[in-house]
C-alpha cells in the first residue's frame, strides 16, 4: 500500500491521514528529545514499546469510561486514532514533587504534595512551553471555563487510573503530562484523550528502589531508555506482545528466545511493518515468507537461527 500523506511530524511521533475520514495513523518513532530539543538521540525499540504501551493505558481508560482517541493498533508502530482539535495545553498531573515544580518551590523531588496537583502548559516549542494559569486558558481562548472543568474531571481519573495500575507492578506514578482534543459530534463537542500516555509523558519511580523506569533515564543519563521502558512493559504484562512484535529488542534487552509460531507470527508483523502492509487484503503469507527467506529462516524454526543478525535496520 503507498504510503498515506504525512499531516504532521513531531519530535516522537509522525501523523498520517487515516484511511476514513475523521481518523490518522499515529506512528512512534525511536527518537527521543529533552530540553526542548537540545538533547537529541535515537533509541532503537523505544517507537515499538510506546505504540505498545500507549495502546495499553488507552485501552485501559476506554475499559472505565474515559474517552480517547485511540481506535486500534495497526502493526509494531502504528495505530489507528481518532483525529481530533487538539487543545494548545499540556496538562500536567503532579502526585510528588520532581522536575520543574521541584525547581521552581526548592522542594525535594520525591515530596508527596496535599493532593494531586493539575497544572497547564502551553505548547509552544519557540517559548519552551511556557507554565500558564487558568486565566491565560479562558482569556486567550484556549479553553472555555466549562472545558476546564471537563479536563480536570478527565484528567483526575486518568491520574487514578493509571496510579492504580502502577502501584499493582510496584510503580510510583510521580506526575504525567496528557493532551486533550476536542471532537465535534454534529454541534455537540466533547472533550477526549489523545497524543500518547508512555514513559516519555510520565515519572515513573520502583517504589522499593526509587529506580527511575521514564524519559529522566534519557535526560539525566541514567542508563538505557529501552531496558527502563522494556522493564515497565514487562511488569504490565505487555512485553508478551511486544516479544512478538520486536524479537530482537527481545534477544537484545531480556535474552529470551522465541520459537515456531511466535516466530512466524513476529515475521509477519515485521512484513506488516516493513512493506506498510495494513488491512488492505494483500497476501500477506507471500511477503512474510519473502522476508522469511531473506532472513534464511524455514517456517518452524526457531529465533536461535536469526541470532545475531539483524532483521530491521
Ligand atoms: N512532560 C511531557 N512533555 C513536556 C513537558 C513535561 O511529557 O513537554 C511530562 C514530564 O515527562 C513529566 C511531567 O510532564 O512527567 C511534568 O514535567 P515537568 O513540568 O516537571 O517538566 P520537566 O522537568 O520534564 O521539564
Amino acid at each position: 500500500m503507498a504510503r498515506l500523506k504525512k499531516v504532521y511530524e513531531g519530535k516522537a511521533k509522525i501523523l498520517y491521514e487515516g484511511p476514513e475520514p475523521g481518523t490518522f495513523i499515529q506512528y512512534f518513532k525511536d527518537d527521543a528529545t529533552a530540553f526542548n530539543a537540545q538533547k537529541k538521540a535515537t533509541i532503537e525499540g523505544k517507537g515499538v514499546l510506546n505504540n505498545r504501551l500507549s495502546e495499553f493505558f488507552m485501552q485501559g481508560l476506554t475499559n472505565i469510561g474515559v474517552p480517547n482517541h485511540f481506535i486500534r493498533r495497526l502493526n509494531m508502530r502504528e495505530q489507528l486514532i481518532r483525529q481530533v482539535e487538539i487543545i494548545p495545553l499540556e496538562v500536567i498531573v503532579r502526585n510528588f514533587a520532581a522536575g520543574s515544580i521541584s525547581k521552581r518551590l526548592g522542594m525535594e523531588e520525591g515530596t508527596p504534595l496535599p493532593r494531586p496537583i493539575v497544572e497547564y502548559s502551553y505548547k509552544n516549542d519557540a517559548l519552551g512551553d511556557p507554565m500558564v494559569s487558568e486565566e491565560y486558558v479562558v482569556a486567550f481562548g484556549w479553553a472555555t471555563q466549562q472545558d476546564l472543568d471537563d479536563i480536570i474531571s478527565i484528567a483526575l481519573r486518568v491520574n487514578d487510573f493509571l496510579s492504580g495500575v502502577f502501584y499493582g507492578v510496584g510503580i510510583k506514578l510521580v506526575d504525567f503530562k496528557i493532551e486533550i482534543g476536542r471532537i465535534w459530534d454534529g454541534d455537540f463537542m466533547r472533550l477526549i484523550v489523545a497524543d500518547e500516555i508512555s514513559p516519555d509523558s510520565c515519572r515513573l519511580w520502583d517504589i522499593k528502589t526509587g529506580q527511575k523506569l521514564d524519559k529522566d533515564v534519557f535526560r539525566r543519563d541514567l542508563g538505557s531508555l529501552t531496558d527502563a521502558y522494556t522493564e515497565v512493559a514487562q511488569r504490565l504484562g505487555v512485553l508478551e506482545l511486544v516479544e512478538l512484535l520486536h524479537p530482537l529488542l527481545v534477544l537484545d534487552t531480556v535474552g529470551l528466545h522465541l520459537r515456531d509460531r511466535p516466530v512466524l507470527h513476529a515475521i509477519e508483523l515485521l512484513a506488516q511493518d516493513e512493506l506498510g502492509i495494513l488491512d488492505d487484503g494483500l497476501d500477506q503469507r507471500q511477503d512474510v515468507e519473502r522476508i522469511g527467506r531473506r532472513l534464511g529462516l524455514e517456517a518452524g524454526q526457531g529465533l536461535e537461527h536469526v541470532q545475531g543478525q539483524r532483521l530491521i535496520h
